[in-house]
């Protein structure tokens, strides 16, 4: 499957020019979406995540229209903004598998193999009991991507995940996320390169609501 972007514009009321005539093509793998703040980034993630209009252009998902059939993407979509609210009160475990029975999986036990091996494969299994609130900036970013991936999403969002986290933390997000893209298109925003070089497969560097550059991170560091 493939997420194509044509010809794509975004201009806010107050006339800020968000994005300017985009085209994009996103494959499998882990692609990131690089640019400094107010570049265009989020417009572009939320415009993807049918959260907000585009004025012109098109983006397809295989055969499905982003645009046309917002719910449609919304089943197949794992999307993870900067700022995502979770339950302070409430047990990963225990929102993993409300979010399980609410996607459909009825019987306990196959809800349970999926929220365990979910668990374990965002490191979280020893946490599971805590309580949401307690957990720190990367536990909370590894629990928005085993809930971004209860629903076996086609497309996984992630804007800014490594934000605030130490290196160790920043290494285990960026690992998941590349995992996550052998099976998945993954598209991750950021404005540290660091955090394209090692592991996005392909990446697109954004300014002032253009694309500049769209290609491999090598042939990036070296257009930079
Ligand atoms: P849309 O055309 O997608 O509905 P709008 O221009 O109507 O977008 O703005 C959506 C919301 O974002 C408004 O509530 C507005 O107050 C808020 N907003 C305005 N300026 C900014 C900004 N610079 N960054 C983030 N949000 C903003
Ligand atoms: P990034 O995610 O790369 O930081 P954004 O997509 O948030 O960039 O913002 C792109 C531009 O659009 C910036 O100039 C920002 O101030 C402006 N902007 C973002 N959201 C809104 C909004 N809702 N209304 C008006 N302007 C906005």
């Amino acid at each position: 499957m493939q997420l194509v972007i044509k010809d794509l514009s975004k201009t806010y009321s107050d006339n800020t020019q968000a994005l300017k005539n985009i085209n994009l093509t996103v494959y499998q793998g882990m692609f990131g979406l690089l640019g400094p703040n107010g570049a265009g980034k989020s417009t572009l993630m939320r415009i993807i995540a049918t959260l907000q209009h585009a004025d012109s252009g098109t983006i397809t998902l295989g055969d499905i229209d982003v645009l046309q059939q917002k719910e449609t993407v919304r089943q197949i979509l794992g999307y993870l903004p900067q700022e995502f609210g979770l339950y302070p009160r409430v047990s990963a475990e225990t929102l993993l598998d409300h979010l399980a029975s609410l996607k459909g999986l009825v019987n306990r036990g196959e809800r349970k193999e999926v929220v365990d091996a979910m668990l374990q494969r965002t490191n979280l299994w020893e946490a599971r009991k805590r309580n949401l609130g307690a957990y720190s900036g990367g536990m909370k970013q590894r629990f928005g991507i085993a809930q971004a991936l209860i629903a076996n999403p086609k497309l996984i969002i992630v804007d800014e995940p490594t934000a605030g986290l130490d290196p160790a933390e920043r290494n285990r997000i960026l690992n998941l996320l590349s995992e996550i893209g052998e099976s998945t298109i993954v598209i991750l925003s950021t404005h540290i390169v660091d955090d394209i070089n090692e592991l996005c497969t392909h990446v697109g560097i954004i300014s002032n609501g253009t694309l500049l550059f769209k290609g491999r991170p090598i042939e990036a560091i070296e257009s930079i």
